[in-house]
């Protein structure tokens, strides 16, 4: 089976190269000339545990190629990916489809043969149904069905999802784009992942409903953290103990700065925009969207707060830069926001991240804010240390202070690291 896979960022390249692991031939296009000159000397533009290896490997065996051109990956494919960003539109919080639009102009003149479209974009409910229009109206002879098939990895552990999934979503409407998706998922089938037939109207909004429910989960135990604070009860405990409840689960229960990265917000924003245009307006997943924005403007107060009350002059280490530990996506992170009040309340702040030297951009809108990659060198000078990202390298933190002076104080945003390890310590939710 040929695959063409349109985008090579991170969904698209974990996916065009665990296909190619499966054994389909897999060509990945990407219409940023810079990033497939990098793969294919190799080199792989972002950080995710064993995917350069799983790369480099299908390309010494032919498996997958890279390219910006889409005429002959297109044409000689069965199967066409959709995998290109869909960012949140400025202005209204719906998603900005036009990557996957002019992606659909691009590859229309090319198609040959039956071809199944399928988006691993997460697109609002109704767009598989307007990709088919548009490709009617510019390709009438063309034979060819759209799916959806919203994807559900998360970064830093995206290989093991893709190859480990819960349930495999197909939104089809049509039986020989069926056979052609069950032949493509067979290799997870038989290691008794699920793979789902339902509408493509349910796949799409089945991929929102997902999101906002995991992102209301955080903000649920964000507020219960600021009320364990209030009535002296310990959030883990209190998480722990909720999610011995098969009804609850216990995943994403954990206290934090609020959630980040390229997915939740500008999802959940889609959701409720989506929701509003409905007339079935979805007021608690309104409500989660603000109880996030406004827990990561009110982390500078509270670091403030247990710094005894005045930043002025103070070195703050914030550690961790990336949305979450094992990636190098600062997408929407919340320590962007944290690191910006700290200075607006006169603090200097220094920045670690593990995967430093992949971001030297990240922090440019901040000007005179250091970004450093060694953590000792972060908290050295530090009157503060901040936890923002939950990096396993953090677990070190009490060794690394042992034998300071003066310690700093340790304001622990992730709930990671035991309180009687450091002198003074502040954990959100305790
Ligand atoms: P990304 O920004 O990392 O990658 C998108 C890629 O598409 C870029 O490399 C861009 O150059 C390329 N592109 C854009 N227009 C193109 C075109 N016309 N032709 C060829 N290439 C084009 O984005 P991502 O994080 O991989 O997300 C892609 C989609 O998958 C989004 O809809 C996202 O919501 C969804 N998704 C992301 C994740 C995740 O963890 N990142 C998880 C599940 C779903």
């Amino acid at each position: 089976m040929n695959i063409c896979m349109i985008g090579a960022g991170y969904v698209g390249l974990v996916s065009a190269a665990c296909f190619s692991e499966f054994g389909w031939k897999v060509a990945c296009t990407d219409n940023d000339a810079d990033r497939i000159e990098q793969l294919r000397r190799g080199s792989v533009p972002i950080y995710e545990p064993r995917l350069e290896e799983l790369l480099e490997r299908n390309l010494c065996n032919g498996r997958i190629s890279f390219s910006t051109e889409l005429a002959p990956a297109v044409g000689e494919a069965d199967l066409v990916f959709l995998a290109v960003g869909t960012p949140m539109r400025r202005g209204d919080g719906h998603a900005d489809l036009s990557f996957v639009f002019r992606a659909v102009e691009e590859l229309a003149p090319h198609l040959d043969g039956f071809t199944v479209i399928a988006t691993k974009s997460t697109v609002p409910v109704g767009t598989s149904r307007e990709i088919e229009r548009r490709l009617k109206q510019l390709r009438p002879d063309a034979d060819f069905a759209v799916c959806s098939n919203p994807e559900f990895l998360r970064e830093g552990s995206a290989i093991y999802d893709f190859t480990h999934p819960d349930r495999v979503l197909v939104g089809c409407d049509e039986e020989r784009a069926k056979v052609l998706m069950e032949r493509l998922y067979k290799p997870l089938a038989l290691r008794n992942a699920p793979v789902m037939f339902v509408s493509r109207e349910s796949a799409e909004l089945a991929k929102y409903t997902a999101n906002a429910f995991l992102a209301m989960k955080i903000s649920f135990i964000n507020e219960i953290a600021d009320l364990c604070e209030a009535v002296g009860a310990d959030v883990q405990e209190v998480a722990t103990a909720i999610g011995a409840d098969g009804r609850i689960g216990n995943k994403f229960l954990h206290p934090g700065p609020g959630y980040g990265g390229s997915c939740f917000p500008k999802d959940v924003a889609a959701l409720i925009r989506t929701a509003r245009e409905a007339r079935s307006p979805l007021s608690l997943v309104e409500q989660v969207q603000t109880v996030n924005s406004e827990r990561k403007i009110a982390m500078a107060g509270r670091i403030e707060r247990a710094a005894g009350g005045s930043l002025k002059g103070k070195t703050v280490a914030v550690l961790g830069l990336a949305f979450k530990p094992d990636t190098d996506d600062v997408r929407e992170t919340p320590a962007v926001p944290v690191v910006e009040r700290l200075v607006a309340r006169g603090a200097e702040v220094t920045v670690h991240d593990p995967v430093v030297d992949r971001l030297p951009d990240a922090l440019a809108p901040l000007p005179g804010v250091a970004l450093v990659a060694d953590l000792d060198d972060a908290v050295r000078v530090a009157d503060a240390v901040v936890i923002v990202t939950r990096w396993q390298e953090y677990e070190r933190l009490p060794d690394v202070l042992t034998g300071f002076d003066r310690p700093p104080l340790v304001v622990d945003g992730r709930r990671m690291l035991a309180a009687e390890r450091f002198e003074r310590y502040a954990g959100i939710g305790r």
